[in-house]
């Protein structure tokens, strides 16, 4: 059976590593290596990080033991969940993961899948125009997936993102520090994620205009302004897909940001592609049963995941710095990064401190429940 896989990127690569030692597996990569252009923060939950590091092992850059929640006037409450984070470099990982997925699969770079006539795909292989027969074929060709469009899967929203690699002094090299508020993102939020003392990736994930928002976060947030130190050393753009769609059709599938497998309220897609990668693997060639045994694992917290995405768009700056104030209060330990769903727990205890705000409490129980 012959299963051709469209991108190298962690997707394709994950996907080619749970199919490929009982399947013949050729990915095809429209570049001439994995991991370009780097198009991710590297933040993952250190269960993400250990599953990974059974492929990877080059790609740690810092840990991380939580996030800082800043309102939009600069105040921000410390938020230590249940799971701790780890910083990772993408261009590594990708590298790595598809290194790993050689040994049980063919790999061609610089291979552009254009389409297929039946069950066989035009490729230009190093400008040769080149025909693959496939029996099944997967879609990890990421945001703007061609697979996606020619075979008519749904379309998950897309939201821009730009990020920067820049000199910065965090409040704590071992926390993420998360930014809310108009100025800084149109319906999500901004971040800055330490590297190490001095560095970190400044990042700003909004539907209309991230780079305008990065620039406000950068010159007027009133504490990262007085942080930023002013020189970028690397700058990327890029999209999230965010929306579970359809996944599977007949022989054709979808796993990664082709099929919107993104966290709707953080824009982390790794630890979904991990998942989705196993479950695939254990289903193949059964694709319907990927679908259903999917959406079974991972429904519930898209769904919970979404609510709080929507939340992002309705709450106003005067909620956010209301939010914060009452943050202090609250015991975030049994928060998961992976699962939104765990904030549930918090729920209550949050309800009833912001129960004098009758506005806020309002947007958040009738997002929420
Ligand atoms: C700014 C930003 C920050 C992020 N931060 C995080 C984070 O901190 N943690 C996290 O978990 N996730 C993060 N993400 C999300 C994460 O980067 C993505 O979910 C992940 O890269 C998607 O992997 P993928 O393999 O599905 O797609 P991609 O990484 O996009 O890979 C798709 C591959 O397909 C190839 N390709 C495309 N079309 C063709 C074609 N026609 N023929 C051949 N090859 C093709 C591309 O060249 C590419 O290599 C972030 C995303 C952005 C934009």
């Amino acid at each position: 059976m012959d299963i051709l896989i469209v991108g190298a990127g962690p997707a394709g690569s994950l996907a080619a590593l749970n199919l490929g030692k009982k399947f013949d597996v050729k990915i095809v990569e429209e570049h001439q290596a994995a991991g370009f252009p780097v198009q991710c923060a590297g933040l993952i939950s250190d269960e993400c990080y250990e599953s990974l590091r059974r492929y990877s092992k080059k790609s740690f850059v810092n840990r991380i033991r939580g996030a800082f929640f800043f309102s939009p006037d600069g105040n921000f409450v410390e938020m230590v969940g249940k799971r701790k984070g780890v910083v990772i470099e993408r261009k590594i990982l990708d590298v790595e993961l598809l290194s790993k997925a050689s040994e049980v699969a063919q790999v061609w770079l610089k291979a552009k899948y254009i389409g297929s006539s039946g069950k066989v795909a035009r490729i230009i292989h190093n400008s040769e125009k080149k025909l693959v027969k496939y029996d099944y074929l997967i879609g990890a060709d990421g945001a703007n997936s061609k697979v996606a469009s020619e075979f008519d899967f749904s379309k998950p929203n897309l939201y821009p993102a730009v990020q920067v690699e820049a000199t910065f002094e965090p409040l704590d090299e071992n926390m993420v520090e998360l930014y809310f508020g108009e100025k800084y993102s149109n319906g999500f939020f901004a971040y800055a994620i330490p590297l190490e003392s001095k560095i970190a990736r400044i990042g700003v994930v909004s539907k209309t205009e991230p780079l305008n928002h990065l620039k406000n976060l950068i010159e007027k947030h009133p504490s990262v302004s007085r942080r930023f130190k002013g020189s970028f050393l690397e700058l990327n753009a890029g999209i999230i897909p965010i929306g579970l769609n359809e996944i599977a059709k007949g022989n054709i599938c979808l796993i990664g940001d082709s099929a919107g497998m993104v966290k709707p309220y953080t824009g982390g897609g790794l630890y979904y592609h991990l998942i989705a990668a196993e479950i695939l693997g254990e289903s193949f060639p059964n694709l319907e049963l990927y679908k259903k045994r999917y959406l079974k694992k991972m429904a519930r917290e898209y769904s919970i995941g979404s609510k709080i995405l929507k939340l992002y768009s309705i709450l106003s700056d005067s909620d956010y710095n209301e939010l914060v104030k009452v943050g202090k209060d609250i015991d975030f330990s049994k928060l998961d990064m992976d699962h939104p769903s765990s904030i549930l727990r918090i729920l209550p205890t949050l309800v009833r401190k912001i129960a004098l705000k009758p506005g806020l409490s309002v947007k958040v129980t009738k997002n929420l429940l």
